[in-house]
């Protein structure tokens, strides 16, 4: 029988996120039930909450950067019991099969990843629905997932810093290790949000020269101290100019559409421009000569494998790298969701989940 856990959900794009509560599976042979103590707010989030992305199905519960403790587990699940802190990120299931599931990129599955949330959950019933309900994210008390896709996290960090390691985290670590990020490479992250203030200080650890491009020149001190080795008004031509034909990788974490043609043409010759921001409609068509002249790469690149995503939390726990988070209770996320749409945040929201009673 499914249990009912207290949450927040918009019932509808321009609805603000309230009460609610919602059913979760009870664990199956191979689940692992965590009780949420923190969970992150992504930009993604609020592109779902308020239908801004295709395919929105309401209520819509966010939330992908999870952290919490394990509860209950199924009899087959070995390696995590009751009381041990776990985490849970953008996946909760793929097929398993595919070559990209095989190699550890769930994230590319051919078949069909579940997403943490507004994913149909296939493994909400045995066997699956005809139409199965959609999957309820981390802005809820309690959640039950295949501890495929659960990962560990180390209890020397502070736990609230490091949820947004799983969304913001992974998101801007993996471009960075795909793309070579390391000593005698010149890295650009583009925005200082959640992803971008993450990416400053993976670009950073990995040993590359870091350069931050953004909109707020009240954030060049932060950005500085996060790991930035010099930061650029990416409004100021005069600033942006001397970058020209420089950088390696440029990661682009912007969540609106924007001119390409100013980052495109700071890369060197094979330098690439990852995008990892999501806007809800296209960027304007980039310049072709400014790819083909230097044989550069315009790419995308999307959160992270489950093997990856533990990786960089193993490299965190390693450097004691977390998040620079402000802590919120629930009830003031659409506050924070208006704050996120100002470039206010400094630099993720993370809820309080004892904040839900
Ligand atoms: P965020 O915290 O809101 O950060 C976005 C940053 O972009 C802002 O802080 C701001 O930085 C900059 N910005 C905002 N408006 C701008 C504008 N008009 N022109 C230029 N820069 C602007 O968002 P986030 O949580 O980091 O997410 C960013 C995007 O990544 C979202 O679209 C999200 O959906 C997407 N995302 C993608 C993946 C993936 O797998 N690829 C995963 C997670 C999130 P400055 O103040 O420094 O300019
Ligand atoms: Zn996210």
């Amino acid at each position: 029988m499914p249990t009912q856990s207290p949450a927040f959900s918009a019932q509808s794009a321009s609805s603000p996120l309230a009460h609610a509560s919602i059913p979760r599976r009870d664990p199956g042979p191979r689940d692992v039930q965590i009780d949420i103590l923190f969970c992150g707010v992504c930009h993604s989030d609020l592109h779902t909450a308020r239908g801004e992305w295709p395919g929105v199905v309401f209520p819509v519960v966010p939330g992908h950067e999870i952290v919490g403790r394990v509860v209950r587990v199924g009899r087959d699940v070995a390696d995590f019991k009751a009381g041990d802190l776990a985490a849970v990120g953008c996946m909760v299931d793929s097929c398993k099969a595919c070559p990209n599931c095989a190699a550890g990129l769930e994230q590319y599955c051919d078949k069909e990843v579940t997403f943490t949330y507004n994913s149909p959950d296939r493994a909400f019933t045995t066997p699956p629905a005809a139409t199965p309900p959609m999957t309820y994210g981390g802005y809820s008390k309690s959640i039950v997932v295949d501890r495929r896709f659960v990962l560990r996290v180390s209890p020397k960090l502070n736990l609230a810093a490091v949820a947004p390691l799983l969304c913001a985290g992974i998101t801007t670590y993996s471009p960075l290790k795909h793309w070579g990020a390391g000593t005698g490479t010149k890295v650009g992250i583009v925005g200082l949000g959640g992803l971008g203030h993450m990416g400053v200080k993976f670009s950073h650890a990995l040993g590359a020269e870091t350069i931050l491009f953004t909109t707020s020149p009240g954030k060049a001190d932060d950005a500085k101290r996060l790991g930035a080795d010099a930061v650029v008004l990416s409004r100021d031509e005069a600033q942006m100019k001397p970058h020209a034909g420089t950088f390696d990788l440029i990661i682009n974490t912007v969540a609106v559409p924007h001119d390409l043609d100013q980052y495109t043409g700071l890369l060197k010759r094979d330098g690439t421009l990852c995008l990892v921001g999501a806007p809800s409609s296209p960027h304007p068509s980039p310049s072709i000569w400014n790819l083909l002249t230097k044989r550069r790469t315009i790419a995308g690149s999307m959160i992270g494998g489950i093997p990856e995503t533990q990786e960089m939390l193993d490299f965190c726990a390693e450097r004691g790298i977390v998040s620079d988070i402000e802590l919120i209770p629930i009830q003031q996320i659409n506050a924070a969701y208006d704050r996120m749409l100002r470039s206010d945040v400094r630099y993720r929201f993370v809820i309080d989940m004892a904040s839900l009673s």
